[in-house]
């Protein structure tokens, strides 16, 4: 068969009606147990020699039609879900990391992912390193004998910098360094970074996955020994697995990711744009900019540049009389719902670092993060206009 579009496969992806009565909805299992016929068959279940589904935390058949979706979606062997996306970064982080070994990811990037990783360096003996994502010459320089793992996220968050996860991929293969790419901000709609070489993917499904803002879920997908050593071990112990019925939610997201990112694509492009001619605003982070320093490896790697913009407009007041001025977009420090939401990072989420660190992290006190939604454009850019008017 000829390969489908992503509008055809967001639609399809993970359906199996003829294992649900020709059920066109994926049911929601709501069990917590499942029971075995006779003794042979509950031990040919618990031994994986038999397919089944035996205790909530380890499966069901919502969530395992979930992860057939994903895999699909992002040309990965396997996927495991999570109920969060940072339960989904630690679990994956824990299976391919320990003491003494040491990682290599971005200095500024989503970051509660920074401080899981301090905390594994500060209480568990992971050894890490934080380097300039865009340069993927850094991430090797940084590279040592004991070194398991690069960490990419492109677009980073929130700052959009855009990482050559293929050159990056190269450089690790040699090595025999693994890559894991969190692809939240992208989605598999404008990126598969597993095509462009890297060995896995992570996905907070709380966002454009799920798209609604009504859910909170992660996602590991990628190469089927690790990914399933993960859900032997780190899924188990730490048992951060989704439930059955936030795992439905997310497939009925899904179902129309790619009508919702054509939109998304679209609205931030003239956006970025409006704000970039906009006398008010000092800079714009958009990888679909030409003036963006990513923007041809992100041309390259991308198929569409999303939904997410960063922009500065100076200083903290200014950035807080804007938010306060804005009547359609939401005040809100989450993205990728169908709604647009707006965060200012040096007086919300990254308030509690010192000015140098938020330097450090890529966050002027200025600096905007613009979840644009699928409203009407020109209703997002009124209300964006009449707000920087007060800025
Ligand atoms: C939100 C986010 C996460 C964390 O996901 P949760 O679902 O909130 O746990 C990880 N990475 C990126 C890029 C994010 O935006």
């Amino acid at each position: 068969m000829s390969k489908r579009s992503i509008f055809t496969n967001s639609v399809h992806a993970g359906e199996r009606p003829a294992d649900h009565f020709g059920a066109v909805s994926t049911p929601v299992y709501n069990a917590s147990v499942f029971a075995f016929e006779n003794a042979d068959e509950g031990a040919a279940v618990h031994n994986h020699l038999k397919h089944g589904y035996y205790y909530g935390r380890l499966g069901n058949p919502t969530q395992e039609a979930l992860e057939r979706a994903i895999a699909e979606l992002e040309s990965a062997e396997s996927a495991l879900t999570f109920a969060s996306g940072m339960a989904a970064i630690s679990a994956v982080i824990l299976t391919v990391a320990g003491k003494g070994d040491h990682i290599v990811a971005l200095e500024s990037m989503y970051s509660t992912t920074t401080s899981l990783l301090k905390h594994l360096s500060e209480r568990f003996g992971v050894e890490v390193s934080f380097v300039d994502g865009t340069d993927p010459d850094a991430y090797a320089e940084a590279a040592r004998d004991n070194t398991t793992l690069f960490w990419i996220e492109s677009p980073s968050n929130p700052r959009l910098n855009v990482t050559d996860i293929a050159r990056l991929s190269e450089i690790a293969k040699e090595k025999g360094v693994l890559t894991i790419a969190d692809n939240t901000f992208a989605t598999p709609f404008n990126q598969n970074p597993i095509e462009l070489g890297a060995d896995l993917v992570v996905h907070s499904a709380t966002k454009y996955l799920g798209g609604h803002s009504d859910l909170t879920a992660g996602i590991l997908a990628g190469r089927a020994d690790i990914v399933e050593e993960a859900r032997m071990k780190a899924a188990r112990y730490f048992g951060g697995n989704i439930a059955p019925q936030v795992a439905w939610l997310v497939l009925r997201g899904i179902k129309t990711l790619a009508v919702r990112m054509r939109q998304h694509n679209e609205n931030a492009y003239a956006i970025a744009n409006m704000l970039s001619s906009h006398p008010k605003v000092i800079e714009v982070f958009y990888p679909g900019l030409e003036s963006h320093p990513g923007h041809s490896v992100a041309a390259r790697q991308m198929r569409g540049f999303g939904g997410m913009v960063a922009f500065d407009l100076g200083g903290i007041e200014e950035g807080k009389r804007f938010i306060n001025a804005l009547e359609l977009v939401s005040i809100a420090t989450s993205l990728g719902g169908v709604e647009s939401i707006i965060q200012h990072s040096a007086s919300m989420t990254h308030s509690t670092l010192s000015p140098d660190e938020r330097r450090k992290a890529g966050i002027a006190d200025g600096m905007m993060r613009f979840s644009v939604g699928i409203e009407d454009k020109d209703d997002i850019q009124d209300d964006l206009r009449k707000a920087l008017e007060a800025v």
